[in-house]
């Protein structure tokens, strides 16, 4: 058997030109050339007969040459070789082009299998230039009809022929050692078997076996790389797992399963000093801030202190009050830290974080600044409206005391925008995930609807019937104001024919003059923001007009309905995160979706809005629709490209394989016990030029 890692001039057949057309691909080693994978896959597994064939079809015959082939010279460069071949059904004209050594090949009476295109004429059948053998085949030979035959991407100097040649020549000699440890292979494919499979497959089933097992292997490796440097990172401080259930117990509801499952988690890295970068991923309104909570009463019954950044001071007002609503009963010391607080507050609250006398300081970006000695919990919310830069300087506020000997904090980042899991865990590699799959109960589907701009009365009726009952109602316009030509803006909401939030808010008044209207956007200073914002909260308010500023989540369990304006600027994700805004009490909801565009895509989109409320799912339709790239926006992630797996679709293997991968590197962090597979994670950092480190 040979060294896979030998070049491939020790090829039988492979000069210097080939080898440098095969460079040109990517191929150098024996092992590249077994990891060239087929670009698609032709099916001549079935052979057909004559008759039952259509014109255009592309199949296999097996015919029996009825006449001695005839060499014809056109003209000058023209050259044809021409006869007729028959089966039981019927009978095909063969001709070859330019190819006057198969008038000397092939003979009357010769059984042969051809693969080509059928065209017919009323109702005389020809092929042109099929691909021909012997029938049976002679042995020994590399069949290349009756089966699944593979078909590479090439280049100058190579042709598939040549390509198949030498991968049968290699897969007969190369034995490419097993990467995978056994228990983590299963029942996949082992590499032989896979190599063989996934080049020429005996049948679909073997083809796709192959398949899962290479798209595993990818995943799996990429998980170990990332993996391992999680776990170069540093200690964390041991803080005791307490008895969760006292604190639940003191709920006024039962956590969720996925709430539970969550919570312990992440707590066994605080248990057990693993450092943590955790993703707390959930819809809205799944109970994130709970999840959080536990946490923080883990880090405050050891003697330690919490920091929980969000991204208005309206959220960490908001934050302050649910926080001290679960962990005030059980004597947690909570501070508030806000931009818009008197001198006098912000010293009286910094003098209780010197003296040690809180377990919790809740605030904005402020608390960056802020010393925070004793700090084992760094969370912030709502992670998409923060930069990467701001959740690493707070991940490290912990070390301005380092040198007294503390180690840096556990790090929470919890998130409602709903990003494919797979993307997820490919974007925030870094990060382990927690997922909260599973909403409160008793949570009443928001009812969705989708109109035209012409239900504008009945909309306005609606309103009206909706804020006589008390309730409020969302209005979200896709721009600022209609003269809205300032620079710096989207040049997309500058386009005419879209409502801005402040020429709606005017109408809206006059339309509805019993009603009171507030409207807020992204162009008014924070504190008009926050003021209009909290209003809103106080009932001051029944509309509130605004632009997608809304978006990030704001509690407001009085509002009813969510009404969005030429619905068809939004994507996806962003349509649901505007939806979750409502639905948060204990009233029916409605969100109503306005649009007057009826292309195919924007329909597509509004009927998964209506049919659906489950984020992760319209994560992946958005992800469908709009593709990764688009996805991830121009995000540098750094990741190495993926040869096989499909960010879009082999979510479960990406999770099997983590699983794997972090349980393999649980036991031997340094991959000690399997230095193939180090040296294939090795080369897979390599290749990334160390972006993932
Ligand atoms: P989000 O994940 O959107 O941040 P929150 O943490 O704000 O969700 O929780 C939404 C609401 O649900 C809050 O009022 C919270 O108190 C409540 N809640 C959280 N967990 C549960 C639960 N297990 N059962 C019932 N209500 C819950
Ligand atoms: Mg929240």
């Amino acid at each position: 058997m040979t060294d896979c890692t030998n070049d491939i001039r020790s090829l039988r057949g492979i000069g210097e030109k080939k080898a440098q057309a095969f460079n040109r691909l990517g191929v150098f080693s024996l092992f590249d050339l077994l990891s060239f994978f087929p670009r698609r896959y032709e099916d001549r597994s079935v052979i057909k007969a004559i008759a039952n064939t259509v014109s255009g079809e592309t199949v296999c015959i097996s015919a029996v040459v009825s006449e001695e082939p005839r060499l014809q010279r056109i003209r000058r460069g023209l050259e044809i070789v021409k006869f007729r071949a028959v089966d039981e059904s019927a009978a095909v004209q063969i001709t070859f082009f330019n190819q006057p050594y198969i008038a000397r090949q092939i003979h009357r009476g010769d059984e042969l299998r051809f693969y080509g295109r059928i065209e017919m004429q009323g109702t005389r059948r020809s092929m042109v230039n099929p691909v021909f053998e012997p029938e049976p085949a002679s042995p020994g030979t590399e069949t290349v009809t009756g089966r699944i035959m593979p078909v590479y991407r090439l280049t100058g100097g190579l042709n598939q022929k040549t390509v198949i040649q030498c991968m049968r020549q290699c897969l007969n000699s190369v034995r490419v050692p097993e990467v995978l440890p056994e228990p983590v292979r299963g029942i996949l494919p082992d590499t032989s078997e896979a190599y063989e499979s996934i080049h020429f497959p005996a049948d679909w089933q073997s083809l796709s076996a192959a398949r899962r097992r290479f798209v595993f292997e990818e995943l799996f490796l990429l998980s170990c790389a990332l993996g391992q440097r999680r776990s170069e990172v540093r200690q964390g401080i041991l803080l005791a797992r307490p008895n969760f259930e006292l604190l639940y117990r003191s709920l006024p509801f039962s956590p969720t399963g996925a709430q539970r499952r969550a919570v312990d988690e992440a707590a066994a890295n605080l248990s057990s000093g693993r450092q943590m970068n955790r993703l707390l991923q959930g819809d809205v309104g799944s109970g994130k801030t709970f999840v959080a909570a536990a946490l923080i009463w883990q880090c405050a019954q050891n003697g330690y202190l919490s920091a929980f950044m969000a991204p208005t001071e309206i959220l960490a007002e908001q934050h302050f009050r649910t926080l001290s609503g679960f962990l005030c009963p059980l004597g947690v010391r909570i501070g508030l830290l806000t931009g818009s607080m008197s001198a006098a507050e912000k010293k009286a609250v910094k003098a209780r974080l010197e003296r040690n006398e809180l377990d919790l300081i809740i605030g904005t970006h402020a608390l960056l600044g802020q010393k925070l000695p004793r700090l084992a919990l760094a969370v912030t919310d709502e992670q998409h409206r923060f930069g990467v830069d701001q959740r690493a300087a707070l991940a490290s506020s912990g070390d301005s005391s380092r040198s007294s000997g503390t180690l840096p904090p556990y790090v929470l980042v919890m998130s409602a925008t709903p990003i494919p899991r797979t993307l997820a865990l490919i974007i925030y590699g870094d990060l382990d995930v927690s997922v909260l799959d599973e909403l409160p109960p008793g949570r009443q589907a928001v009812d969705t609807f989708c109109v035209g701009s012409a239900y504008h009365a009945r909309l306005l009726a609606f309103i009206r019937r909706l804020c006589a009952e008390g309730r409020q109602v969302f209005v979200v316009c896709p721009k600022v104001e209609d003269e809205d030509t300032l620079e710096g803006l989207d040049p997309q909401s500058s386009e005419p024919g879209l409502l801005s939030a402040v020429d709606y808010a005017i109408t809206l008044r006059a339309e509805l003059p019993e009603l009171s209207i507030g409207c807020v956007h992204g162009r008014l200073r924070p504190a008009e923001k926050d003021a209009v914002m909290q209003d809103f909260l106080l009932g001051k308010f029944q509309v509130l007009v605004s632009t997608t500023v809304i978006e990030v989540g704001v509690d407001v369990p009085n509002a009813a309905l969510m009404l969005i304006e030429n619905a068809e600027r939004f994507g996806l994700s962003q349509l649901h995160q505007l939806r979750g805004r409502v639905g948060r009490g204990t009233h029916k909801s409605y969100c109503v979706l306005v649009t007057d565009h009826d292309s195919e895509e924007t329909r597509a989109r509004m009927k998964i809005m209506c049919e659906t409320s489950d984020g992760f799912r319209i994560a992946e339709e958005d992800l469908r629709l709009r593709g990764p790239g688009d996805f991830c926006g121009s995000r540098q992630h750094g990741l190495p490209e993926l040869h096989v797996a499909d960010l879009g679709t082999d979510t479960d293997t990406l999770l099997k394989a983590k699983e794997a991968a972090d349980a393999l590197l649980a036991a031997d962090p340094n991959l000690e016990q399997y230095p193939l597979l180090k040296q294939r994670v090795d080369l897979l950092l390599e290749k990334t030029g160390g972006t993932l480190n």
